[in-house]
């Protein structure tokens, strides 16, 4: 599964719907300081179910919405949604036929938040389970942020093995063998 598009609306600085299309293999992101080059990695891990208001540079979820500024008022909800190509039918279960996959996290100020694949609302671990193995997650490797190499060379055997776990795959199976032995 390859991302190809991101489509963001009320997210951090991004108040006007806004698609991000990710071309090629390479895509750099550049501009000046503060324009929104991390809340775009943000809202990526966000969608795929990140729930630590402070992985996304906020004190509470309701950060991750557009708060207004000098010439905006604040909006009530911020969503985003991933678009994948899933031509080569990687993607498991029921999702292995479409070519194109949808992935959608919406949040109101109420406290709302809902997930979609291909809009069709799903739980949290819908999603969790679609990417598990497959290095892209809130917190797995496809994503390298900053201070993730000196955390993963400091990290304590337990930690690290979770790491390799997730690159050799077998992350879905411990997690299945969990919920067969119902913890
Ligand atoms: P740098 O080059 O310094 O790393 P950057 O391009 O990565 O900058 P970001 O951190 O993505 O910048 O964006 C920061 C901007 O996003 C700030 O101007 C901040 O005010 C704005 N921002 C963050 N959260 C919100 C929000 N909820 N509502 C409105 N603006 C927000
Ligand atoms: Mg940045």
């Amino acid at each position: 599964m390859r991302l190809t598009k991101l489509k963001l609306a009320g997210f951090k600085s991004f108040v006007d719907p806004t698609a991000v299309a990710l071309p090629g293999q390479l895509v750099g992101v550049v501009g000046p300081n503060g324009c929104g080059k991390s809340n775009i990695m943000d809202a990526v891990r966000w969608v795929l179910g990140e729930s630590k208001a402070s992985e996304l540079r906020g004190e509470s979820m309701q950060d991750v919405i557009f708060n207004g500024s000098t010439n905006r008022k604040p909006v009530s909800r911020a969503s985003v949604e991933l678009i994948f190509d899933n031509s080569l039918g990687r993607a498991l279960g029921q999702w292995s036929q479409y070519a194109e996959l949808s992935v959608k996290r919406v949040l109101t100020r109420t406290g709302q938040s809902d997930y979609f694949i291909n809009n069709l609302k799903v739980r949290r671990k819908d999603i969790t389970d679609l990417f598990l193995g497959t290095g892209l997650g809130p917190r797995a490797y496809a994503i390298i942020g900053q201070g993730m190499i000196s955390r993963i060379i400091e990290a304590k055997p337990d930690d690290l093995r979770v790491f390799l776990e997730e690159a050799a795959g077998v992350t879905r199976y411990k997690e299945r063998r969990k919920e067969t032995q119902g913890r």
